[in-house]
């Protein structure tokens, strides 16, 4: 989403599956190799133990709580880290995924408090009645029961003022 490691002061750390998000991208793809590279940004797959301890998680915090499994895994590795005697926080604009690491006592920080270069605001909402949702926060429109769908958020703004 923007965020450049290699303007930070700290270690970075990520998941394979990111890596596997960002190798469409040019412009987050450059700066994902430049920063591997260097040595700034360590990509690593978080334990199985930890994997289970954060779906445990979620799971406990209700069903209309959305976790992708990238999102599992990176929260997973955050909980490695801290086992390890690291203080890691998460860098997620994602509502579901600071639920579930307010729970499991992580810190997080969303994107915009890091000096991000691009950002994108995205926003769910219902094709059918165009109720907009919080990231994560349901993956059916709560009203009509629809399957949501994902857009910038300038973009569903424009679309609303043309209706
Ligand atoms: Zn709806």
């Amino acid at each position: 989403m923007g965020l450049d490691p290699s303007g930070l002061d700290f270690d970075c750390y990520s998941v394979p599956e990111v890596t596997e998000e960002l190798r469409q991208q040019t412009g987050p793809s450059f700066r994902l190799h430049a920063s591997t590279s260097s040595g700034k940004l360590k990509i690593q797959s978080p334990t199985k133990t930890s994997l289970t301890d954060v779906s445990d998680k979620a799971k406990t915090l209700g069903d209309k709580l959305v976790l992708s499994p990238t999102d599992t895994a990176v929260i997973a590795l955050a909980l490695d880290l801290l086992k390890q005697g690291e203080n890691p926080v998460i860098v997620s604009d994602d509502y579901a995924v600071q639920n579930v690491a307010e729970e499991l006592s992580l810190t997080y920080q969303s994107l915009a408090t890091l000096g991000i270069r691009e950002k994108y605001n995205w926003v769910y909402y219902c094709p059918a009645c165009f109720r907009q949702y919080p990231t994560g926060a349901t993956q059916d429109c709560t009203v009509c029961g629809t399957r949501l769908k994902r857009k910038p958020l300038d973009k569903v703004a424009a679309k609303q003022r043309d209706s």
